[in-house]
């Protein structure tokens, strides 16, 4: 099996495996209780939040724990509503590609008085601190953007958004799920007041996840009960998960140089491969893009077809985003980057990690130009644009 689609999960690594069944096994208390079982849980627990802390450079007080990414991003963006509209600010800027717990979020927002506002993110996928700069009002509560596209893989100027926020003293976030352990992030130099991240994609476990807040900003809680996380997350905390969690970050960040190297080479020769298919079309920013991520339109297909067939082959891939397979809309991705309706239906994304091998390109090479001709040959559509009947659009 070759394994294509670590932008949707990642497989668990070894050291991330071996810590949880440690705590499993040894460190099982509860980490409120105040006998020994229960306080040695609660040093696990937060050496794993001194260690993930040291990974972004914030202080372990910084940060709290979620039930992942989608988690975070809720609890942020809410967080930062509520302090904005405590002093009559109710604007708030985001982008017109982020994932759908920040857009779903910002749509119930506006059913609350709030004024959410999208910048658009044109062909290549990406905003400018310029863009933020000009869209920020004297009531603008908060700006969310993310650090890269899950789908496209572009990586947005970051620093330079966030230096802008700074300034203008508007509090930003930042949803860093597929930067972080690919990227390097390091919250106080990049100005972020906000940032979620989700172990589930750099090797860690599903379901756990972090929300930085710098410190002075206060939190809203979307559980209530007990005072774990210091009363900001309530429910006794997932200690195994945490300190797997802690494992995998710690383990990407010490060799995320030569993991990029290694793996945005695989990516370009995927990328220079791909793009000798007629009538293909890269989608996403070719310069600033995730190491691991490659993402193609193909005119005259239906990404389901495409992703079935290859699965027949072994290789695990997407089209569109994991949370959006199953419904017949076109991703709101690649529509925010002006591919029409009948390009953004036939996308595929493959997103690699370190555990990928020239092989496994290789492989993907031979079969992803063929299963296009053969669904191309059984179009009646495709027939009609190669007889000129109708146009090409790509
Ligand atoms: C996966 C993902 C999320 C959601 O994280 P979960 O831990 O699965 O809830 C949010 N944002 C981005 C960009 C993602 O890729």
């Amino acid at each position: 099996m070759i394994y294509a689609d670590n932008a949707a999960t990642t497989q668990m690594s070894k050291a991330a495996i071996n810590a949880m069944l440690y705590c499993m096994e040894e460190t099982w208390g509860n980490p409120s209780s105040l006998y020994g079982l229960g306080q040695r849980a609660k040093e696990a627990l937060e050496d794993a939040r001194e260690r993930l802390a040291a990974c972004i450079g914030a202080s372990p007080r910084e940060i709290t724990f979620t039930s992942g990414g989608s988690e975070a991003d809720n609890q942020a963006i809410r967080s930062a509503a509520l302090l904005g509209a405590r002093k009559g600010k109710r604007h708030i800027i985001s982008t017109a590609f982020e994932h759908h717990a920040v857009l779903h979020t910002l749509k119930k927002l506006e059913g609350e008085g709030f004024e959410v506002e999208l910048l658009s993110v044109g062909e290549l996928g990406t905003v400018t601190a310029q863009q933020v700069s000009e869209a920020i009002r004297e009531d603008t509560a908060l700006v969310t953007i993310m650090y890269a596209n899950n789908e496209i893989g572009s990586v947005l100027p970051i620093p330079e958004i966030g230096a802008v926020c700074r300034e203008r003293g508007v509090l930003f976030h930042t949803d860093a799920v597929q930067a972080a352990g690919h990227l390097p992030i390091d919250v106080k130099a990049q100005n972020i007041d906000m940032l979620s991240l989700s172990a589930h994609k750099f090797h860690g476990p599903k379901g756990i996840g972090v929300l930085y807040a710098r410190r002075g900003i206060s939190l809203t809680n979307l559980i209530e009960g007990g005072a774990q996380e210091r009363g900001k997350r309530a429910g006794t905390e997932n200690v195994p998960a945490i300190v797997g969690m802690a494992a995998a970050l710690e383990e990407a960040c010490a060799h995320i140089e030569e993991n990029t190297a290694k793996v945005s080479d695989l990516r370009d020769r995927l990328i220079a491969g791909l793009s000798q298919i007629p009538h293909a079309a890269l989608n996403g920013d070719p310069v600033n893009r995730l190491p691991g991520n490659v993402n193609f339109c193909f005119e005259g297909i239906e990404g389901e077809s495409l992703l079935l067939l290859l699965d027949d082959r072994g290789i695990c891939a997407s089209s569109g985003s994991a949370c959006t397979s199953g419904s017949l809309d076109p991703s709101h991705v690649l529509l925010a980057i002006g591919r029409p309706h009948e390009v953004a239906h036939g996308s595929l994304r493959l997103s690699l990690c370190e555990e990928n091998t020239e092989a496994d390109v290789d492989t993907i090479l031979e079969a992803v130009p063929e299963i296009v001709s053969y669904l191309r040959n059984m179009s009646p559509l495709w027939k009609d644009k190669v007889s000129g009947k109708k146009e090409f659009v790509l």
